[in-house]
């Protein structure tokens, strides 16, 4: 990244993971392989993240962990005490990355909320700081009127939406985009498509491991999510194949701009 760090570029997401079950699905994916772990103070279960990885007993240098400031707690000191507050959830002392979940443009906080991670980064609790579901006017009033620019911009994307201006522009200024939703959330039927299932077929892969192939050689950091431990192992063996050119092409020719979430300029 560009702040000298480095991030697993293949991670497990747990949204929407319910709090109960959240260490036992945390532990399964550990168990299987992963490393980096993708959660929000919004999912409610960052206790049990970590208490995953407490037990795991894995070393902490070895994991890579992202917590987000949710929208309520933009701001200088309400940012400071959610992240404290994530940091206990977790049982942590430093988390890996540090992201502004929304931009929400209609409180015009994310300015002055991104001046907090910059100190709590320099305070050494987030190693790194970055973003998500930051559009290219979002960004760029970053870039103008702080210091420090975001390691990561955390954006819905997805084969059907796949936000060729803001992927543009932090490439431009050597911001790493994260995939969310990389599998369209199950709300379409993206592993169904021929583009996706012919090139499973070809390289004896699922359609979800192939469209977790397609992420991973755009360069895109992915964290897909499953509550069940045979896709989540499923999703974590994608590192012995690799998609043709043309088998890319075909699969980046499906965007059509769909959005399956929120509309980033207004929600919050
Ligand atoms: P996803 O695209 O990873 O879809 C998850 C769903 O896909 C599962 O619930 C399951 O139904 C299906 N699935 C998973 N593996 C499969 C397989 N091998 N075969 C068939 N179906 C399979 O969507 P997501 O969970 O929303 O996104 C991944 C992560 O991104 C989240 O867990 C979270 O960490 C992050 N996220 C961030 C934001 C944000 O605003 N920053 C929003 C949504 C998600």
């Amino acid at each position: 990244m560009n702040d000298g760090h480095s991030i697993p570029q293949l991670g497990f997401g747990v949204f929407l993971v319910e709090p109960a079950e959240t260490e036992r699905i945390v532990t399964d994916a550990l168990d299987i392989g992963y490393r980096h772990i993708d959660t929000a103070r919004i999912y409610g279960n960052e206790e049990g993240v970590g208490r995953a990885l407490a037990a795991s007993r894995i070393a902490r240098d070895e994991l890579y962990v992202t917590t987000k400031l949710w929208n309520d707690d933009q701001g200088t000191q309400s940012a400071f005490d959610a992240f404290q507050g994530s940091l206990d959830r977790l049982g942590l002392d430093h988390v890996d990355l540090y992201l502004i979940h929304w931009p929400v443009p209609a409180q015009d906080r994310y300015v002055e909320s991104w001046k907090a991670l910059e100190q709590i980064r320099e305070s050494g609790r987030a190693r790194s700081i970055g973003v998500s579901n930051f559009m290219v006017p979002h960004l760029r009033r970053l870039l103008d009127e702080t210091e420090v620019v975001p390691a990561v911009d955390q954006i819905e994307l997805h084969p059907a939406h796949q936000q060729p201006e803001t992927t543009a522009f932090a490439a431009e200024h050597g911001i790493a985009i994260e995939s969310w939703g990389p599998l369209g959330q199950g709300k379409y039927p993206l592993l169904e498509f021929p583009e996706v299932t012919e090139a499973a077929a070809a390289h004896g892969k699922s359609p979800a491991q192939v469209v977790i192939r397609w992420h991973l050689q755009r360069g895109f950091i992915v964290f897909p999510k499953s509550n069940r431990r045979e896709r989540m192992a499923e999703n974590f063996d994608v590192l012995d194949f690799e998609l043709s050119g043309g088998e890319m092409e075909r699969i980046t020719e499906i965007e059509r701009a769909g959005r399956l979430g929120p509309d980033p300029a207004r929600f919050g």
